[in-house]
């Protein structure tokens, strides 16, 4: 990242002139509350052997998950419901012209380098979605990465290498850190737990689910370090490190230690585990409605080369509702794809 200032004078003056001032930060991506990385169960692979084997999670609790943007925040912005796309077209144009940057954004944009940062250009505009809930939250896909932020507080961006926030991205090429962080937890069911940010949207989507006539069971939610390192250790001993690598995440690699995500199964009928999974019409429903509740399949089928992981249709990683549901209407099923981050097939 860097930093340079130089800047499309004409975007930071229009910026000025609106009062807008823009928070972002540093490492780039997304938003604000969190969500974490990744990591393949504790074993598991899906067409592999079945199931997420080993070791049942526990939960314990760590620290405290927070939602926690990483940035400050300045300004207010334009009014609330104002929340729109790019607005103005002239504002920042940035060498490739079909795109703006979003005035919003523009000022921090351009302190960070503009298209000769590490953002890149932008190569959509911004989308912006307004909450009765929350403030608006707005997504701008850029060359080297997602920009994700909330409106009404001047934008907060969270990076995705920052354990406790809501895009925090972990995969084989991306540790936790530290290494062995642990979100503050609550039990969701069944004695499994998630990160205290999470726990209220995985239990609204459960409960969906019941609806549905098609009620779930959390089969794994939190992982702590221990618990991985634990599962690892007994996949290797067993199996040796290169099988127990497609098998379970090493210990500080695993999005099942971030507290944002969790393995579901069928409550009732004949599929009572991972390997059967696929093609149930609980798994049907996930992949079509679980990031109304912020969730999104996190190995979704084809994308191993990129998420190091091959298809877990159970396996459900928490975005925040925004970032799903922007990713839904992209057409964006591959959250490093998503966020610019690098393929990650495997262990350096
Ligand atoms: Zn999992």
């Amino acid at each position: 990242m860097t930093a340079p200032a130089a800047a499309r004078v004409g975007g930071v003056r229009i910026v000025a002139r609106l009062g807008l001032a823009l928070v972002v930060v540093v490492v780039v991506w997304v938003v604000a509350v969190g969500a974490g990385p990744d990591d393949r169960d504790a074993g598991t692979s899906a067409s592999g052997r079945g199931g997420d084997a080993a070791v049942a999670p526990v939960d314990e609790g760590p620290a405290a998950h927070a939602p926690a943007p990483t940035v400050a925040p300045s300004a207010s912005t334009s009014a609330p419901g104002a929340a729109r796309a790019t607005d103005g077209p002239p504002s920042g144009a940035p060498s490739s012209d079909a795109v703006v940057v979003d005035l919003r954004m523009l000022d921090r944009w351009s302190a960070m380098g503009g298209d000769d940062g590490f953002l890149g250009a932008p190569e959509a505009t911004a989308a912006c979605t307004p909450s009765d809930v929350d403030a608006t939250r707005c997504v701008q896909r850029f060359a080297g990465g997602t920009l994700v932020w909330t409106v009404d507080d001047g934008a907060h961006l969270a990076a995705a290498d920052d354990a406790s926030g809501p895009l925090v991205v972990v995969n084989k090429a991306r540790p936790l850190h530290p290494r062995d962080y642990a979100p503050r937890v609550v039990e969701v069911s069944g004695g499994q737990s998630l990160s205290t940010a999470v726990a209220p949207a995985a239990k609204t989507l459960l409960a969906a689910a019941r609806k549905a006539d098609l009620p779930m069971t959390v089969r794994s939610g939190y992982r702590s370090y221990a618990d991985q390192k634990d599962a690892y250790r007994k996949w290797s001993a067993t199996l040796g490190d290169d099988e127990a690598d497609r098998e379970s995440a090493r210990p500080g690699f695993s999005e099942h230690q971030t507290g944002l995500a969790l393995d579901l199964l069928p409550a009732d009928g004949p599929c009572d585990a991972f390997g059967c999974f696929a093609g149930t019409p609980e798994a049907r429903w996930l992949a079509q409605n679980a990031y109304r509740y912020g969730f999104v399949v996190r190995y979704p089928k084809g994308a191993e080369a990129t998420t190091g992981y091959v298809y877990e249709p159970w396996h459900l990683r928490y975005v925040g509702r925004d970032v799903a549901v922007t990713m839904r209407a992209q057409h964006a099923t591959v959250l490093e794809t998503f966020l610019g981050l690098p393929a990650a097939p495997d262990y350096p």
